[in-house]
């Protein structure tokens, strides 16, 4: 059993939490496990990584490094020397996490659903893969032996809530069992495995701000008052299981551990879609091909096909063989770009990318000055970009790769980085960026089916021994965590680790004073080997393509 005296550490992450949402209902009393979290210990914003994608930020979470150092920017990743993008996975991340580093140092870990962690590696303890893993017939724990008595405990064991969303009921039904089934999962792994620190992430609340703020926000262009009836509160009642969630998990764990509740990103109501290839055709930095076209509305028409089951096998049908979903997206980006007329696309990574000669496969831009001065213009003119509401930017930040990403991928980064505006008080002024070409679409339109869209700052609460009591923290970061708890189990931290010790949690001179070391290149560059095979792309594609994140 654990030593009760030993350092142990609980990271409960919460998706897409914001205090926006959380700070009144805990002033009311609906969350009281966060409200007594809160009193007790130390709290405030915790900034994502640009852009707040899940799998930007929980790599950087897992590694305590920017993107340009751990090489994940988004659920795809760019091919180089080619118009393609594939599937990131676990095996993307290029910079070792801390886990390996605790373990290494004799601690135990335990890291449950957290997203990005398939396909799983070994670890010094048990780590149960977390959302986009394809199915329960892959190994998706380590210990692979771990799965067989995780399944015989959970016989309808799922990976993550419901992937079709048409049906709104279901989705909250599915998100509500799902957390339920996690929530189970912990307590049954706490209690029956050795840790030193245990993480378990919760998704599904992300999954339902998606889809369910416009019937939350009154001021929401897409509120109904009909619908506001029946989903108005689902998030506030997903946020009360959660808050429940959290309190029995706490009240299994030894006392003297240190807790952090945090989420990736924070959340905002989102009214509109920015359609950026559209804006680089009307503006003569895109060329569509004429031909494909008609080709691309048919693939267009065919995929958007409500995803009932019968209409899902009717899709597969209806598209040629090598257009099945994995490379339906692909297909349609690359064949609907004329290249010999392009300089410059929105790709699905997020960011524009340029049509470098020597870099891209067709590239007409010369490097050097051309590319520069391109890139400046381009930056110069979205940032001027006025939309139909009000006259507001759809971009609230566009910035040349070089002033974000540093490190050894951070020339995978796009060439620039777009930040839709997502701060905006009301709901109407939030952007979703969107890189469809299809000509019958203007530049603006709804964010439909979404109304939310992810926030730059997420929640951290911490408590625990050394933590202060009833104070808040301003300034702390997603990479920030790693070395923190590294340094609240006195195990020093790898040089390479950008994050810094948020001292400021604890009370002066609690920490032994955080100790680095040299890091060397272990675990580094990308993983190669360990890319999803056909049948796990399409579900994970799939899976992706639902929740919002391919268009
Ligand atoms: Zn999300």
């Amino acid at each position: 059993m654990n030593n009760s005296t030993k350092t142990k550490a609980i990271v409960i992450g919460l998706d897409g939490a914001d205090w926006r949402l959380l700070r009144p209902l805990i002033h009311s009393g609906k969350l009281p496990t966060l409200n007594r979290l809160i009193q007790e210990g130390c709290h405030g914003p915790l900034r994502s990584t640009i852009r707040p994608e899940s799998s930007a930020a929980w790599s950087s979470f897992a590694t305590g490094v920017w993107p340009g150092e751990h090489g994940v920017y988004s659920f795809l990743r760019h091919e180089e020397d080619s118009y393609n993008f594939k599937l990131a996975n676990s095996s993307t991340i290029g910079a070792p996490r801390f886990w390996k580093t605790l373990g290494d140092a004799g601690y135990k870990v335990g890291l449950v659903n957290i997203p990005f962690t398939y396909p799983p590696q070994q670890v010094n303890g048990f780590m149960v893969g977390g959302m986009l893993t394809p199915g329960v017939d892959v190994t998706f724990t380590h210990p692979p032996d771990l799965q067989g008595r995780i399944l015989s405990r959970f016989p309808n064991y799922r990976q993550d809530a419901a992937d079709d969303l048409d049906e709104r009921d279901a989705l909250i039904e599915s998100a509500d069992a799902f957390t339920a089934q996690q929530m189970e999962l912990a307590l049954f792994l706490m209690r029956e495995e050795e840790w030193d620190l245990f993480t378990i992430v919760f998704t599904a609340l992300d999954r339902l701000q998606h889809y369910f703020w416009r019937d939350m926000d009154r001021h929401h262009p897409a509120h109904d008052s009909e619908d506001a009836l029946h989903y108005g509160r689902a998030i506030e009642t997903h946020l009360a299981q959660l808050d429940a969630a959290i309190g029995l998990l706490l009240a299994d764990s030894p006392e003297n551990t240190l807790v952090l509740v945090m989420s990736d990103h924070g959340f905002n109501g989102c009214a509109n879609r920015f359609f950026v290839n559209r804006w680089l055709e009307e503006n003569g930095y895109l060329v569509t091909r004429k031909q494909s076209k008609r080709q691309a509305s048919v693939v267009e028409k065919i995929s958007n096909l409500k995803s009932v089951p019968l209409l899902r096998r009717v899709k597969r049908a209806l598209l040629p063989a090598d257009w099945g979903p994995a490379s339906l997206r692909i297909s349609r980006l690359a064949q609907s770009i004329d290249w010999s007329r392009t300089r410059a696309y929105f790709a699905p990574d997020g960011g524009i990318r340029i049509n470098l000669k020597g870099r891209e496969p067709e590239g007409i831009v010369e490097p050097g000055q051309p590319l520069e001065s391109i890139k400046a213009e381009l930056k110069r003119e979205l940032l001027s970009i006025e939309s139909d509401w009000e006259n507001q930017p759809p971009l609230g930040q566009v910035y040349l790769s070089e002033e974000l990403y540093r490190g050894r991928y951070a020339k995978n980064a796009a060439d620039l980085i777009l930040e839709p505006q997502r701060e905006c008080l009301q709901s109407a002024g939030n952007f979703i960026l969107d890189g469809s070409t299809d000509s019958s679409k203007g530049i603006f339109g709804s964010a439909e089916p979404y109304s939310g869209n992810h926030a730059l700052d997420g929640i951290l609460i911490a408590t625990g021994p050394g933590v202060n009591g009833s104070s808040e923290i301003d300034g702390a970061t997603i990479v920030d965590l790693a070395p923190t708890l590294l340094a609240s189990f006195d195990v020093p931290i790898p040089d390479r680790m950008e994050g810094e010790v948020l001292i400021d949690l604890f009370s002066p001179g609690y920490l032994a004073g955080s100790r680095s070391e040299s890091s060397g290149d272990e675990e580094g560059p990308q993983g190669e080997g360990d890319e999803f095979d056909e049948q796990e792309e399409n579900i994970v594609e799939a899976r992706l393509r639902n929740l919002g994140y391919l268009d």
